[in-house]
């Protein structure tokens, strides 16, 4: 068995091969009686080869044949290159062997899952065929960048954990995919994010950036320019219902509910020019303001208020014309009701 320097390894990919000597043994995945080594930059993952090649049509493909002799190896093991981060492999292993640790605590159904597990197994999953895992790991991001208007505005409850800047991966994903029912959110997301933060792109764990392709950035401005005249139209609307005196009808407390109502109409005004979630219902907000005291609005002034349409459900309309605003085609938006 040879174990010499692995420098005529075969690779997945091209890419520079470090020296034997700045190889390292990674600490979470070692077999000792593994029987593929992996190597990721200067990292080495000792492994099981069947369990890669029965998840994967391109490890089974690679690893079919017995391993001949004169093939690279590591103390008498065979070796193969790929062109992965060590951070990105560690994730997808993690699903491929789970530690005792760990095999417990996923998946019980809401557990938190971040963003770059998810983001590093969709792109490994899919580079290497492996399906049952991208559909799985995909429907975290289906789930959070959803289709459906109240599922969106829930998000925060998703199980995926979300960091700004990471919506320009979720629309690189969506593009890898082909999934474009998570393009309307995940370009909103980006078009409500800081600009300038927006074209240095969103850095990996690995220090890899990644930029929104140029077609992207012109769907955000666009697309951010045509939510914003829809929220002054909806902004315009909810002046009216302020100005008008109907919501005083049966009202206890009308001076206090004035109060009220100048605090609700601060944060409506305010939100034209501090780019708040401009989907969410302006009625989802009315329990939330409060005169001086901490008195909010008196239940006539709510009931009144709760029955305009603008209000419960006018920034809805927003939401249906995600897909055109942002310039995608998604079929099944129209399903939305
Ligand atoms: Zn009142």
């Amino acid at each position: 068995m040879s174990s010499g320097p692995p420098n005529k390894r075969p690779r997945t990919d091209s890419g520079p091969t470090p020296l034997k000597s700045q190889l390292t043994r990674d600490v979470e995945f070692w077999f000792s009686d593994g029987s593929i080594i992996l190597i990721a930059g200067n990292t080495l993952f000792r492994v099981y080869h069947g369990v890669l090649a029965a998840h994967s049509v391109v490890f089974h493909d690679m690893l079919q044949f017995p391993h001949p002799p004169s093939s690279p190896s590591l103390d008498g093991c065979p070796t193969l290159d790929l062109s992965d981060s060590p951070a990105d492999l560690r994730h997808l292993l993690r699903v491929l062997y789970p530690k005792p640790a760990t095999r417990f605590m996923r998946r019980s159904a809401d557990a938190p899952v971040k963003f770059e597990h998810v983001s590093a197994i969709v792109r490994l999953s899919h580079k290497y065929q492996m399906d049952a895992i991208l559909k799985d790991t995909m429907s975290y991001l289906t789930e959070y960048y959803s289709n459906y208007y109240h599922e969106w505005l829930a998000r925060d409850k998703k199980p995926l954990q979300v960091k700004p800047l990471q919506c320009i991966e979720a629309v690189a994903l969506a593009h890898l995919t082909g999934t474009n029912t998570i393009l309307p959110t995940a370009l909103l997301e980006c078009a409500m994010s800081d600009g300038e933060c927006l074209f240095k792109g969103y850095a990996r764990e690995d220090g890899t950036v990644v930029m929104l392709s140029s077609d992207d950035i012109q769907r955000c401005f666009l697309g951010y320019r045509e939510l914003k005249d829809l929220d002054a139209i909806s902004i315009r609307t909810v002046a009216r219902i302020v100005g008008e005196g109907e919501m005083r009808t049966g009202c206890v407390q009308p001076y206090t509910c004035r109060m009220v109502m100048h605090a609700f109409w601060g944060m409506v005004h305010s939100s034209a020019t501090t780019d708040g979630d401009v989907l969410r219902p302006w009625a989802e907000l009315l329990d939330k303001y409060k005169a001086p005291g901490d008195v909010g609005f008196c239940g006539a002034c709510l009931a009144v208020l709760r029955g305009y349409p603008s209000l419960v459900s006018g920034r809805a309309g927003t939401w249906y014309k995600l897909p055109q605003i942002f310039g995608v085609v998604v079929p099944q938006w129209n399903a939305i009701s």
